[in-house]
């Protein structure tokens, strides 16, 4: 399957690993928008958030409780931003979901 992020929970791509289980990766944003900016997805390819099936809602869970951890052991417990962008019109460029998690600046409302 020609996906990015898949490529990466293959390790055929390199990433800066944060933190990895049996159900997801967590890696450096390879463009940060922030000085913390770190992505977390699931290892099963689900392209968009319209593809979320009732199955998943134990992961869709573990995502979220992941970035929460992380986040605080990235030193973002004072506040973070999570973002998850659904299709083009959404702002989303790699179709395997994940979300962003933001921290250490400002965040500003509303986003771009
Ligand atoms: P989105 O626009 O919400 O789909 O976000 C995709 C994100 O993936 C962007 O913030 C990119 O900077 C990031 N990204 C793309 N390729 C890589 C990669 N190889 N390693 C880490 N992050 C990546």
């Amino acid at each position: 399957m020609d996906c990015l992020f898949c490529k990466i929970v293959a390790g055929e791509i390199p990433a800066r690993k944060l933190y990895e289980d049996e159900h997801v990766i967590a890696f450096h944003d390879v463009g940060p928008q922030a000085p913390v900016h770190f992505l977390v997805i699931p290892k099963k390819h689900i392209p968009t958030l319209n593809d979320l099936q009732e199955e998943d809602k134990a992961l869709s869970g573990h995502i979220l409780h992941t970035a929460q951890r992380l986040a605080r052991e990235q030193g973002c417990e004072e506040g973070f931003r999570v973002v998850m962008n659904c299709n083009s019109l959404g702002g989303q460029t790699v179709f395997h979901i994940h979300m962003h998690v933001l921290g250490q600046r400002q965040m500003t409302w509303p986003p771009g």
